[in-house]
């Protein structure tokens, strides 16, 4: 689904963030970004959303090259990204509305987009998620917890097949931040989508990418099969992926102190 070839990227007058880097990702992929700050894991995120520009190197998704945002790429940040004068039912169908009057190409407004479409998919959305009973709340209103499942069924309604999330959970309590990382296990198999999720928490990384890509002064990529079932994190596996990670990110400080 993705292929990053001989990715280099540098903000200008700084040294280098990637240089040469190659990664793929295969569609239905569950991955974690795990690193401390600094280590380029935003900007990664924002390269393969097509909102940055390698300096040199390609990335392609779904085989064309990425040189602006993708209408089926969902990006979900840790602010939550809401309207603070609109409901949360309209901060729901806010995506769906903008893509029906525009078009996923910018330009023409694709005709499935019928103004009950939105309705329906809204509604569909608010329920799955359970917002339905505050749909007429505005954020300010509304738990971290809700605000971020409102910003997750604005993105899953427009029917995303790649999400991208940057320290999605980081400002939620501890329960609440478990809820919502079960929840994504459970929408990323039922909508067949391939997730990343960037994070700097060793915990949330082994429970969410069964495949974590380690950012530091190197790159390294490490399998974490187990990831996905809930149940993992009661596992022995899961206790032993947590160690390991620590060990790595420990590593990681050394070489960069
Ligand atoms: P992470 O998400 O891992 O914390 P970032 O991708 O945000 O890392 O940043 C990687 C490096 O690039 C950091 O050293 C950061 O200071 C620098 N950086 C981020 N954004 C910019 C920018 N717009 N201009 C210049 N440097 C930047
Ligand atoms: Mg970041």
């Amino acid at each position: 689904m993705i292929e990053v070839q001989a990715l280099t990227f540098q903000y200008p007058g700084r040294p280098p963030i990637f240089s040469q880097f190659n990664w793929s990702v295969a569609a239905g992929e569950a991955w974690a970004i795990l690193g401390p700050s600094g280590y380029g894991k935003s900007t990664l995120l924002y390269l393969l959303a097509g909102l940055r520009a390698p300096t040199s190197g390609t990335v392609r998704i779904e085989a064309q090259t990425i040189t602006r945002p993708r209408p089926r790429t969902g990006l979900i940040l840790q602010d939550f990204g809401l309207l603070p004068w609109a409901t949360c039912a309209e901060n729901v169908s806010l995506g769906l509305r903008v893509h029906g009057f525009y078009g996923p190409d910018g330009k023409h407004a694709p005709l499935d987009a019928r103004p009950g479409d939105v309705q329906v998919r809204t509604e569909h959305w608010l329920r799955r998620l359970g917002l339905w009973a505050v749909r007429g709340h505005y954020p300010a209103q509304l738990s971290g917890g809700q605000r971020q499942r409102a910003a997750i069924a604005r993105t899953l309604a427009l029917n995303p097949d790649l999400l991208l999330m940057d320290e999605p959970f980081a400002s939620l309590d501890a329960p609440t931040r478990e809820s919502l990382q079960n929840l994504t296990l459970e929408l990323r198999a039922e909508q067949h989508l391939t997730t990343i999720v960037v994070t700097h928490s060793i915990e949330e990384a082994a429970c969410l990418g069964r495949k974590i890509l380690l950012c530091g002064p190197r790159i390294e990529v490490l399998n974490n099969p187990g990831a996905g079932d809930p149940a993992y994190r009661e596992a022995p596996a899961y206790a032993a992926m947590i160690q390991t990670l620590r060990g790595r990110l420990a590593l990681a400080a050394e070489a960069g102190a």
